[in-house]
């Protein structure tokens, strides 16, 4: 009998490489061979931040023509087709290599936006399916823009007061879509991107597409779209934090930036439920007139705090550039970069200030942690709908008329969530339900572990 042999794509970011190596760990776990095909500049920055990766996988690494590592400044439009050039050519190498070694791939999943995947693994006659790794709710929305919708989608860009409501999606106005679909977006490759995703995927018999949530979180959007067969296999979060069969699986296992490791003891050394921990996910650098509101909302709100600010590509610190940051370390630290789904595990962290990246918004619910949203780009400002509007766990800031979030708003936010009055007791007891029912999906015979095991069945039948 051939063993199931699963070969994952990864892309050089962080907020990808989380999910994905997760999603191998199950898969691991579930008795299937994984290995894990990574970009030079994933592997060379890992090693840098001294990160252990996951045991019992197999890495293989290719040049995507980055390999000091791509960042937000350059062409993202280049990067994609060098990606997908450069990935196309290492998959083959690869599935060819582990067939005369005799450990054939049997099957192919990668990221969304990266369907030269897909038409590789058609080459081969191999099932593939994309893992989504941001909601439902997004996939559908964008579904929707291709499929119908995207007029009326464009209307309410051009009226914010105007609201609309989608199939399997609750009411929406121009501030709870991606930025990807409104006219300000610089970014090209977005909408045209997942287009071209969704074009490979009717170029499928039978196309799946595993989606980073779960069933009792985006029922409906997850049935929005009768053609596609979008089946959740989440939360994506390291199992000693759901299961907790595995302790050691504690951490993604693939950090790209090293750890501080002062931040344990001080959150030790701090009460119950008392810290504001608040971090902008891997990637995006908020402008400094925005840090300097943050760091007023944090000195008025008096809590101890713990504040992930990344040093600049050129090593620069941002906290250097803060009017106030003597203040700022009486009340609270500072650090690099932390293992997060350890700081919002631990005892002491009572609230989350988030840009509500995906993963961010999972493991918020995961860890039954309070949310302040201040969503910046991409899917972030839908995700901050969810959680204030369908999952509950908190509030989303306020700008003002220069589109900038105001540290009183920030304060204010902070003192209902973390407060004692009726808007923070109903915000905790939500996010205790999602603690509770995210542990339900992931456990033998949970909504989530029955779609992974049938999706691995089907991968041994070929599909
Ligand atoms: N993260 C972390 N340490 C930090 C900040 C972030 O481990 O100091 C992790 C976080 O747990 C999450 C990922 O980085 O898994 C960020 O992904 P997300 O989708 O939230 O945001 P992105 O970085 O893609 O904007």
């Amino acid at each position: 009998m051939v063993h199931t042999h699963i070969v994952l794509i990864s892309v050089p970011f962080q907020g990808v490489i989380n999910p994905i190596f997760q999603f191998a760990k199950n898969l691991k776990r579930m008795g299937v061979k994984v290995t894990i095909l990574s970009s030079v500049s994933a592997q060379n920055r890992m090693a840098k931040a001294s990160s252990s990766t996951p045991d019992g996988l197999t890495f293989v690494s290719f040049s995507d023509g980055y390999d000091d590592g791509v960042k937000l400044s350059d062409n993202l439009e280049q990067f994609r087709s060098e990606n997908k050039l450069r990935g196309s050519k290492a998959l083959s190498e690869l599935i060819k290599a582990r067939s005369e070694e005799g450990f054939p791939v049997t099957g192919v999943v990668y990221p969304m936006l990266l369907p030269w995947a897909a038409e590789v693994a058609r080459e081969f006659n191999l099932p593939s399916a994309p893992l989504w790794i941001q909601p439902a709710t997004i996939f559908a929305l964008y579904f929707h823009y291709f499929n119908g919708y995207g007029d009326l989608i464009k209307k309410i860009c051009d009226d914010p007061s105007c609201a609309i409501e989608l199939p399997g999606l609750g009411k929406l106005t121009s501030r709870d879509l991606p930025t990807f679909m409104l006219p300000s977006n610089t970014f090209s490759f977005g909408l045209p991107g997942f287009k071209e995703q969704l074009d490979a995927l009717d170029a499928e018999v039978n196309p799946k597409i595993l989606v980073n949530t779960i069933d009792a979180l985006e029922s409906k959007a997850l049935r929005a779209i009768g053609k596609h067969n979008l089946i959740a296999i989440g939360p994506l979060v390291p199992s000693a934090f759901l299961d907790g069969k595995d302790p050691s699986d504690n951490a993604f296992g693939g950090d790209l930036l090293q750890k501080s490791r002062n931040y344990v003891e001080w959150l030790d050394s701090k009460p119950q439920s008392s810290i504001v921990y608040i971090s902008f996910g891997s990637f995006f650098n908020l402008p400094l007139k925005e840090m300097e509101e943050i760091a007023h909302g944090l000195l008025e709100s008096n809590r101890p705090f713990l504040w992930v600010l990344r040093a600049l590509a050129d090593g620069e610190k941002q906290e250097d550039k803060l009017s106030c940051k003597e203040k700022l370390e009486k009340q609270g630290l500072i650090v690099p970069w932390c293992s997060q789904v350890e700081v919002l595990s631990h005892p002491s962290v009572g609230c989350f200030v988030t840009h509500c990246g995906w993963n961010s918004t999972l493991e918020s619910l995961v860890l039954g942690i309070p949310v302040v949203c201040l969503p910046q780009f991409t899917d972030q400002p839908t995700n901050a709908k969810l959680l204030e509007d369908e999952f509950k766990t908190g509030l989303r800031a306020t700008k003002n008329d220069e589109g900038i979030v105001e540290g009183d708003e920030i304060k204010r936010c902070i003192e209902l969530v973390m407060g004692d009055g009726e808007i923070g007791e109903e915000i905790r007891k939500n996010a205790e339900k999602w603690k509770y029912l995210a542990k339900e999906a992931v456990k033998e015979g949970g909504s989530s572990h029955k779609n992974l095991r049938a999706f691995v069945d089907e991968i041994e039948d070929g599909f």
